[in-house]
């Protein structure tokens, strides 16, 4: 059984049980603090609503422990249901019905004689006949699990009167365990059940799902490490996680961070035990401390004030998700969270399904759970709202709490657009990916569509309202949607589904995000008006103009649009390369403007910035350039500082920057990278390359 060793013990062996008996990757929120309490013999009482996975709450502890769990249900379909799918599993369970067979009788009788049994579910009829009581008293009944408790209530609408010989029961076997489980909340039902099944008040668990002060929000990739940097460094001196998809991605965000001055670690099933377990300690124990962990990170850690939770990868399911981010303010102070998501975790996560060893339905049961999550990311309105609902908890929405209440996404009539991407998956024969897809929707007739034919389709260069980008959102929703999946047996070729049909048919409209089209490509002017809290920054750029204006005698907006210092407020760029991504702000305005409007931002005094930097900025090799010019100066004086002086030019690191060396050869090829240089900094150079 199990072996229980503290409470991550007992955790671990039950997500353990979670995934290898049920295909779960994570408990529903409510469910592991149930089915602790359960595990550990208490009597319980649980209230959670209807499709919140209540059944787990006791079978999961029946197969974490020895003995039988009879389980008293209502309803025959769904008893028989659950054993079907309990046997399925390899669960040794059974039913007593008026359903049953002779011979399935029988059988249920012989696996009881021979302790074979874990789970037997009986109606409540079956209490009034005489010898059932008997028989479970040879059989070794361990728990007692009422399911449908309010059935007890004479006063409700289900009332069932055998329910009332349940307390019976529960005393002929020698007060055994009893639990109990509804959806029926209020307290009239809930005093009825304790008094009549129960001996001793059990534990409640009663409480909604929401977790009020988690601020939940999603983003689509793009320059996914830029976002998660901007998400935690202003957030520096607070405790957080950011769960990564791959162990590489936990040692290379790790390592960003770290460079940008963040107390960062890093935690994977890759590494030793014995230093998973002092990242574990390093994390319980220190303040502002950052962990950049695949999801081997977390059971059992119990941190109350982790502020924020991010995401650098799609989680596995909607379940992982709430979990996963539920870890951040447990002390109930607000938290942030952020998840990000792009085609390409639809592709892995889609693939992971299809490759795996489950039998079909369960592959497509995997896919739909994998929908609701997508449908979370690209929720129209309140997430919460859509989050709570998937557990079964309504609210009536507009939580104030999530980046959609926060800020509705514009939406359009995106039909058009669709069946244009649509239809150009079907005339290629659903054998081809997003790139090629966008490349004939866009007219370019490149070699890959000229060797197929591709420039003769009608949907050829029909396209050409939006650009590459754009057209890649639409298709990262249209795949969030789930009308067009990525075939794992076909290099992730797209496959219309049965949803696409309507839209492409034109029975159906639909709605497409605006927002994500505009950020990456042409963002919507922002608004004239700036908030409160931007005003004095406002006021402060703008003097700057005025100043930079007169002296060149041009008028104002010449140094800048209005547009452009509202958004440098509300952007708030804190490096070149930021303000760089700021509209309006071009190669030759950053260079003549940047570090001035960047000290009135920041407050400092211009950091000297040397123009090769500045040239590095541009061209998109500016994070590399900083994080190389970090690690020279860190060698400056050797890795102990005992050392003879020697130091790199900017120019050589921009070269370095620029060219990405992979290997010591290729490093030592850049002019200017001598052998001392490339004895003292070389092998640092090469992994901050990595990293990157
Ligand atoms: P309830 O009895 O509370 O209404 P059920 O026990 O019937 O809910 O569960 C509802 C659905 O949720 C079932 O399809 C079940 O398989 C699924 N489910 C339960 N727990 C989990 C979990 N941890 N992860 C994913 N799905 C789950
Ligand atoms: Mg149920």
């Amino acid at each position: 059984m199990l072996p229980v060793a503290g409470y991550a013990g007992l955790m671990s062996a039950l997500q353990t049980l979670l995934s290898d008996v049920f295909g779960y990757d994570s408990f529903r929120p409510g469910q592991a603090e149930i089915i602790e309490a359960v595990t550990a013999g208490e009597d319980v009482l649980a209230i959670l609503p209807t499709g919140a996975g209540k059944s787990l709450c006791y079978q999961l502890p029946a197969l974490a422990r020895e003995g039988l769990t009879v389980v008293v249900s209502p309803l025959i379909a769904l008893m028989r249901d659950q054993v079907r799918a309990l046997r399925s599993a390899g669960v040794a369970a059974g039913a007593l019905t008026s359903g049953n067979t002779e011979e399935e009788t029988e059988a249920v009788f012989a696996a009881l004689d021979a302790g074979a049994l874990r789970l037997l579910y009986i109606a409540p009829e079956r209490l009034a006949l005489g010898g059932t009581e008997r028989l479970l008293r040879r059989a070794g009944v361990r728990m007692i699990a009422v399911d449908e408790a309010h059935c007890v209530s004479q006063w409700g609408h289900d009332f069932r009167p055998d329910y009332l010989r349940v307390g019976a029961l529960r005393e002929a076997l020698g007060d055994v365990q009893m639990t109990a489980f509804t959806a029926t909340a209020d307290a009239e039902t809930r005093a009825e059940i304790v008094e009549r099944l129960f001996n001793a008040p059990p534990r409640e668990f009663l409480s909604g799902f929401d977790r009020p002060n988690l601020y939940l929000a999603f983003q689509p990739k793009d320059r996914p490490r830029q976002q998660i940097l901007h998400f935690v460094l202003p957030r520096r001196g607070q405790s957080g996680i950011v769960y990564a998809g791959t162990r590489n991605k936990t040692e290379a965000l790790a390592g960003a961070l770290r460079q940008e001055g963040i107390n960062a670690i890093s935690y994977h099933a890759g590494m030793e035990a014995e230093a998973r377990r002092e990242a574990e300690e390093r994390f319980q124990r220190e303040d502002g401390i950052v962990v950049c962990a695949t999801v081997a990170f977390g059971m059992g850690v119990d941190k109350p004030d982790i502020r924020f939770v991010a995401h650098a990868d799609l989680p596995k399911s909607i379940e992982s998700y709430y979990q996963e981010v539920g870890r951040a303010g447990r002390d109930g102070d607000p938290a942030d969270t952020l998840t990000l998501y792009g085609a390409d975790d639809i592709r892995f996560r889609r693939a992971q399904i299809d490759e795996g060893l489950a039998p079909p339905d369960r592959k497509a049961a995997d896919h739909a759970r994998l929908n609701t999550l997508l449908a979370l990311a690209e929720a129209p309105t309140c997430r919460r709202e859509t989050l709570l609902g998937y557990f079964g908890e309504h609210t009536s929405g507009g939580c104030g709490g999530c980046d959609l209440c926060r800020e509705a996404p514009e939406r359009f009539d995106g039909t058009e657009a669709a069946q244009k991407a649509l239809s150009t998956v079907y005339r290629t024969e659903e054998r081809f990916g997003a790139g090629h897809l966008i490349d004939i929707l866009l007219g370019k007739a490149t070699e890959k569509v000229r060797a197929r034919g591709h420039e003769r389709l009608s949907t050829f260069g029909i396209g050409t309202e939006f650009d590459q980008r754009q057209w890649q959102t639409v298709f990262l929703q249209l795949m969030a949607l789930d009308m067009v999946r990525p075939d794992a047996a076909r290099h992730g070729a797209l496959r219309l589904t049965e949803a696409a049909r309507p839209v492409l048919r034109g029975e159906s409209a639909l709605r497409l995000r605006r927002d994500s089209l505009n950020r990456v490509a042409r963002r919507p002017a922002p608004r004239a008006m700036v908030s409160d809290e931007n005003a004095p920054l406002l006021s402060a750029l703008k003097a700057k103009r005025r100043e930079l204006a007169e002296a060149a005698k041009v008028p104002a907006y010449v140094i800048f649009p209005d547009r452009t210092l509202i958004e440098m407020t509300e952007h708030r760029p804190g490096s070149l390369d930021a303000m760089a991504r700021i509209n309006g702000v071009g190669a030759k305005k950053l260079e003549k403007f940047g570090a001035t409007f960047l000290a009135v931002l920041t407050g400092d005094a211009p950091d000297p910035v040397h123009p090769t930097r500045r040239a590095a900025a541009l061209d998109g090799s500016g994070d590399l350039y900083d994080a190389l010019a970090a690690a020279q100066s860190d060698l400056v004086f050797g890795p102990d500082g005992t050392e003879k002086r020697l130091d790199c030019s900017a120019k050589l690191i921009a070269a370095i920057a620029a060219a990405k060396p992979s290997s010591q050869d290729a490093l030592a090829r850049i002019p200017g990278m001598d052998e001392r240089r490339l004895a003292r900094f070389g092998p640092t150079f090469l992994r901050v390359i990595a990293e990157h």
